[in-house]
């Protein structure tokens, strides 16, 4: 007797079991710590070493996921996730996950999931519509790194080298090629220039003026600087939402540069870019729409499961140039229709826009906006309390859902800072009740609360406040962060 059972049977099964499961978590993922509390190799020494060799029933599996996996998870889905930037699995999220799955089509190409590039298609646009930008061609990445990776990668084919062709080694022909972003862009963009052949000397940080912004003059002076000494610029990389403080460059003096000198402008917008969906907030993505390309990520602020990344560029002919390498294997008789293997890296591409059109749908523009404009409002209330409390101070403007500060209590020198931050981040994220991060800024350490979570309500940023003012006043007192 074959050991496969009929795979709708199977599924019933599970899926009612997990369909409770998960139920109950987005509703009350608190009752977990939000930080897991393993040690490292903790949760690789409970599964066994090898697999098993017969079937084994879903209830036995999903008996190991909730007493192995589950202790090792870090809630992302708790209210109280304030780390990087704070993100939710929603319930439509989820189902377009579930539909994804199972229909488990690979989109490479119009004719192998028609429904699959029409439905990213159309989203995208509705996405950009929210947005406030003109029309584009949009495609769904993985993630923003990829996207940006893939912008640079178009940005350096629009130079017309030859370097699809010919590569870039052992060409004296070929300048130094340089990108220029600021130095509180993140660090993906870095490392695709890395992955890019570019080097990290072909990228040139612009400094920031006060507030973190870059210094869209330093940017046309070291643009013309590199000129002199012999460099072709190939595109400069503007944030809208830096990761550290989430502050956002001139875009509209960014790009009155790039056009000056024909290079490509890419924006990273892959975090704040979702707040131009509030009308009071679609000046930050001013100046974007002569971008020639940007990055939002519905999978940050957007409920959007990890991963979908919304990449979007006026000059898709370059992209595709850039891209496109059709083996006869998969070249189809269909004209005029879009085969988005053509415009980035991967080849096979899973259903991404299902779970962006659940969200879209079920969420609607006005459940979007009120979400984020809430987030915001937190946030802005967060910053108020640092701001009133002598024992803290604030580090950084707050235009979204993030605050930078730092405990900065009388008495305690400026060189004990860092260490005591760090002590009073330990201590708040050993609580289980709240996870926040840390940057540094002007040398100094800084903690982060990011606000981003659906069920984030005004309880649990008020909790993580406590926290922080308790955990400090232990520390002071000496008497060591309780538990
Ligand atoms: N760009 C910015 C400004 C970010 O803050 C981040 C991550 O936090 C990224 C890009 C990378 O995003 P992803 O994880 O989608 O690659």
């Amino acid at each position: 007797m074959s050991n496969i059972r009929p795979q709708g049977e199977l599924f019933l099964q599970g899926l009612d079991r997990l369909g409770r499961w998960i139920a109950d978590y987005l509703d009350h993922s608190e009752r977990y710590p939000v930080l897991a509390r393993v040690r490292p190799g903790e949760i690789r020494e409970k599964l066994p070493p090898s697999p098993p060799e017969d079937p084994e029933p879903f209830e036995r599996i999903f008996t190991d996921f909730q007493e192995i996996l589950l202790p090792g998870i870090t809630h992302w889905n708790h209210p109280g996730f304030f780390a990087y930037f704070a993100i939710t699995g929603s319930a439509p999220g989820v189902l377009g996950e579930v539909l994804c799955a199972a229909l488990n089509v690979n989109g490479m190409l119009w004719r192998t999931c028609p429904a699959a590039t029409e439905l990213e298609e159309v989203t995208l646009d509705w996405l950009r519509q929210l947005l406030g930008l003109p029309p584009r061609f949009g495609i769904l990445m993985d993630t923003a790194s990829v996207a940006s990776l893939c912008a640079m990668a178009a940005a350096r084919e629009s130079l017309g080298l030859g370097i699809r062709e010919q590569g870039m080694a052992g060409r004296p022909d070929l300048p130094r090629l340089r990108i220029y972003t600021s130095e509180h862009a993140h660090s993906s963009i870095e490392k695709g220039a890395l992955v890019l052949g570019f080097g990290q000397e072909g990228v040139r940080k612009i400094p920031v003026d006060r507030e973190f912004r870059m210094r869209s003059e330093a940017l046309a002076e070291a643009i013309e600087e590199d000129l002199r000494a012999g460099w072709r610029p190939v595109g400069v990389v503007a944030t809208v939402g830096t990761t550290s403080t989430t502050s956002v460059d001139p875009v509209p003096e960014i790009a009155e540069i790039c056009e000056r000198h024909g290079i490509w402008l890419h924006v990273d917008a892959a975090y704040a870019g979702v707040a131009a969906i509030l009308p009071e907030k679609r000046h930050v993505l001013a100046g974007c729409e002569r971008a020639d390309s940007l990055v939002v990520n519905p999978h940050k602020w957007l409920t959007v499961p990890i991963d979908c990344s919304a990449f979007y560029t006026r000059r898709p002919e370059i992209l595709r140039r850039a891209f496109s390498l059709v083996p006869e294997y998969l070249r189809t008789p269909e004209e005029d229709v879009v085969n988005l293997m053509d415009y980035g890296i991967q080849l096979g591409r899973r259903f991404r826009a299902l779970k962006l059109w659940m969200v879209l749908r079920m969420f609607g523009a006005s459940g979007l906006r009120e979400m984020v404009r809430r987030h915001i409002a937190l946030a802005q209330e967060f910053a108020g309390w640092v701001d009133e409390d002598p024992d803290f101070e604030r580090m950084a403007p707050v235009p979204f859902s993030t605050v930078c500060f730092r405990a900065r209590p009388r008495g305690v020198p400026e060189e004990a800072l860092d260490a005591l931050n760090e002590q009073l981040l330990e201590a708040v994220n050993r609580t289980g009740e709240a996870y926040l991060s840390h940057t540094r800024l002007d040398g100094r350490l800084v903690l982060r609360l990011a606000i981003g979570h659906l069920r984030t309500e005004h309880r649990h940023v008020r909790r993580c406040w406590e926290l922080l003012r308790e955990r400090l006043a232990d520390l002071l007192r000496g008497t060591g962060p309780k538990r």
